[in-house]
């Protein structure tokens, strides 16, 4: 595994691989778990090389956000890492990649508002312009996303498509702990009672989904149900929708692809889930 630093080599190295291997690309903001670890997984079936990248996007983070505190640790994520086929990791640092002064973004309309976007304004302009700079330096042919961030695989989807990029998204199933809660960085700012009011989130979906599963069909009564288990754990709903899963607008009567996408405040932690609601959790 091959540590690259600058932009400019990163661009180098996929330059002289493009040609005859295919190229799979991790983006993560670091602190690996066995979220991101499934994604290497799958690149490394899917694709010649590996290249995962480790940084912690500045642009994405709102001014009362949690940049400051994000969990970092370079030493571990490069040890996980290196028990797996990773042939490149790539560790830029911010001045690198956001030159100053720095002035160009990249903003997909409509799609970047809806849910998380509506209450973090600029979050998916920061996501959208890092992702789009990362695929301009690795030029992968496959880039593995989780589903765990089902709004970020649909607006970089856009984007590739917008832009005519030759890289395709694969996006790879939510990976949870044995409880249910889906693996996040941000977990490790649980502890003991705020760890337990987390289950929420997967229990609120597993809700739905029973109902689904008895011929419910109705958003309305759905959400009411879901909301119940949020308000009974003590946390804060910030969304609840059941929307439709490429243009992720609303839907009234649910189907069996309709996506459950919430999030929900649990102490000062904001989590995020979502699920298929005809499909087995
Ligand atoms: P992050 O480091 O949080 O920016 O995440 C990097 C990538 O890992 C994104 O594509 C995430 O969707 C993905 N990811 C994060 N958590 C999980 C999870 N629990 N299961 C699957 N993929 C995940």
């Amino acid at each position: 595994m091959t540590q690259v630093h600058t932009p400019e080599e990163m661009q180098g190295i996929s330059h002289n691989w493009q040609k005859d291997k295919t190229i799979g690309f991790v983006p993560t903001m670091g602190f690996l778990h066995e979220g991101h670890l499934s994604l290497v997984k799958e690149s490394n079936k899917q694709c010649d090389i590996t290249i995962v990248s480790i940084f912690v996007n500045p642009a994405q983070f709102g001014a009362s956000e949690d940049l400051g505190s994000y969990p970092r640790n370079m030493e571990r994520d490069l040890q996980l890492l290196s028990e797996y086929k990773v042939d490149y990791v790539f560790i830029p640092t911010a001045e690198d990649i956001y030159p100053k002064p720095y002035r160009t973004w990249v903003n997909v309309e409509g799609i970047s508002e809806l849910l998380c976007g509506a209450s973090r304004p600029g979050h998916f302009r920061g996501v959208a312009t890092v992702v789009l700079k990362l695929v301009n330096l690795v030029n992968p042919d496959l880039m593995f996303m989780g589903e765990k961030d089902f709004q970020q695989v649909a607006v970089l989807k856009t984007m590739l498509k917008d832009l005519n990029l030759r890289t395709k998204i694969v996006s790879c199933p939510i990976v949870r702990e044995a409880d249910g809660l889906a693996m996040s960085s941000r977990n490790t700012y649980l502890t003991g009672e705020t760890r337990q009011q987390a289950l929420c989130l997967s229990k609120a979906i597993h809700k739905a989904k029973q109902l689904f599963s008895q011929g419910i069909t109705d958003t309305k009564v759905l959400l009411q149900a879901a909301s119940e288990i949020i308000i009974e754990h003590n946390a804060e709903i910030n969304y609840i929708q059941f929307v439709h899963p490429e243009t992720l607008l609303p839907a009234e009567i649910a189907v069996a692809d309709t996506r459950m996408i919430l999030a929900v405040k649990v102490g000062k932690t904001r989590l995020i889930d979502n699920a298929q609601l005809g499909t087995l959790l």
